[in-house]
């Protein structure tokens, strides 16, 4: 369950109406619930209270620090993928101890930016990043602890670009490697290896990959701790689907991988860390776009929406679905239309949905795509010089603009002129 419902033939996020924000804020924007957030965060929790663990939301699903200090609040710990997350977290009010790093390139620069910040666990992609790491702790004269992330090659069964397990992918090492990395982590100086990592891919809507990949750490874990290894902690990383259209059989629930997690790797009384992103923030958020015309092709008809694929990129990158409806409640029994979904960016990439079989709609009416919350408003962009778009929290009866839209100036001034011209 989401709070974004009608209520009086309106669609409302939790107690405020979506149309008293648009008239607020004016279209395009997104919006978030605080409950829902919370109630995901909670989910992940619960599923891991048989023992030590801690939820590090997948900041880059959604960063804005307003949702990152709401999860925090909760006890939520976070997992960045670079410096610049890194310091939007610490901006956001989360200590570095509840922080673990990520992700497959990092620089020296951001390395060192974490071990003096503080931080909980480095998660090693590969041998040269170690030394690396090795080599920056060694000169801070601070240890660096770490995991090292193995491909336990997997197949996640989801979209290609979202798939991070497999043998061919470039996450990782190799887990069939795993003893000969963990022997040269522990002869390197300046390193403490605390456990080991894994995140198999995004958007899996079966946990039979987490058991299979879950399976192979535990198998590891036991190896690890014959060589002499003190692994006292599992990352298990995120990708736990959401339900993109209603219509469509539900994913599993977090009880459901909670008890993957516990029957797999239980035993070993290691400290869970999980790092579910789209799971907490897909279903909290949504975009609300007004439409600027309907216009008649041939043999279709095209909804033209002030919202294009800078602002919400999934339907052009991963052939996403998003469950479009209108803010204002239709009839029961009401026309239906057919309707290609269209933003008004100069490629014909910019559509969102084709042949789509909504209410019929007028110019002026607002809509709002659901499940937008994650990886929507984090990889929009100014592409056709329009303005990012604002972001809106809301709590209970109350809502707040947590980042405004730029004006024109804002934007169009970043460009400087060199001298020459
Ligand atoms: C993207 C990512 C996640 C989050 O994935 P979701 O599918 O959003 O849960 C977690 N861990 C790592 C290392 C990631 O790259």
């Amino acid at each position: 369950m989401d709070h974004f419902l009608y209520r009086d033939g309106a669609l409302h996020a939790e107690n405020v109406p979506i149309a008293e924000i648009a008239s607020a804020v004016g279209t395009p924007f997104y919006v978030y619930s605080t409950a829902t957030l919370l109630r995901h965060f909670k989910l992940f929790d619960e599923a891991l209270d048989w023992g030590p663990h801690l939820v590090c939301y997948a900041m880059k699903a959604a960063s804005n620090q307003a949702i990152l200090k709401t999860l925090a609040e909760a006890g939520a710990g976070m997992d960045v993928v670079s410096e610049g997350e890194y310091r939007r977290a610490k901006a956001a009010g989360v200590p570095g101890e509840k922080i673990v790093f990520s992700g497959v390139g990092k620089t020296e620069g951001e390395i060192r930016t974490a071990l003096t910040g503080g931080i909980r666990q480095f998660n090693v992609e590969s041998e040269p990043e170690m030394e690396v790491i090795s080599a920056v702790a060694t000169q801070l004269g601070l240890i660096a602890p770490i995991t090292i992330r193995v491909n336990p090659d997997v197949d996640a069964k989801t979209h290609a670009k979202i798939a991070t397990g497999k043998s061919e992918n470039k996450f990782g090492i190799p887990i069939s490697r795993a003893r000969d990395v963990y022997a040269q982590a522990a002869r390197l100086p300046g390193l403490k290896v605390v456990g080991i990592d894994v995140h198999i891919g995004s958007q899996l809507t079966d946990l039979e990959p987490f058991e299979l990949a879950y399976t192979k750490v535990a198998e590891l874990t036991e190896a690890l701790r014959a060589d002499g290894h003190e692994i006292t902690r599992l990352d298990l990383g995120g990708g736990l689907g959401i339900p993109y259209a209603r219509s469509n059989e539900a994913p599993p629930l977090p009880t459901d991988y909670g008890a993957v997690i516990q029957r797999t790797v239980g035993h070993l009384g290691c400290e869970i860390e999980i790092e579910p992103g789209r799971l907490i923030a897909g279903n909290a958020g949504i975009l609300v776009t007004k439409v600027i015309y309907v216009k008649s092709g041939e043999g279709r008809n095209f909804l033209i929406l002030d919202a294009a694929m800078n602002d919400l990129i999934r339907p052009a990158m991963y052939d996403a679905w998003h469950d479009i409806v209108p803010v204002v409640e239709p009839a029961p029994g009401s026309d239906l239309a057919q309707y290609d979904v269209v933003g008004p960016v100069c490629e014909s990439g910019d559509t969102f949905a084709k042949g789509r079989m909504m209410p019929a709609l007028g110019a002026g009416d607002l809509v709002a795509f659901r499940s937008a919350g994650a990886y929507g408003a984090v990889m929009s962009s100014e592409y056709n010089t329009r303005p990012l778009i604002p972001e809106v929290l809301v709590h209970d009866d109350q809502f707040a603009v947590i980042r405004a839209r730029p004006t024109f100036d804002e934007m169009i001034d970043r460009d400087t002129i060199p001298s020459w011209l």
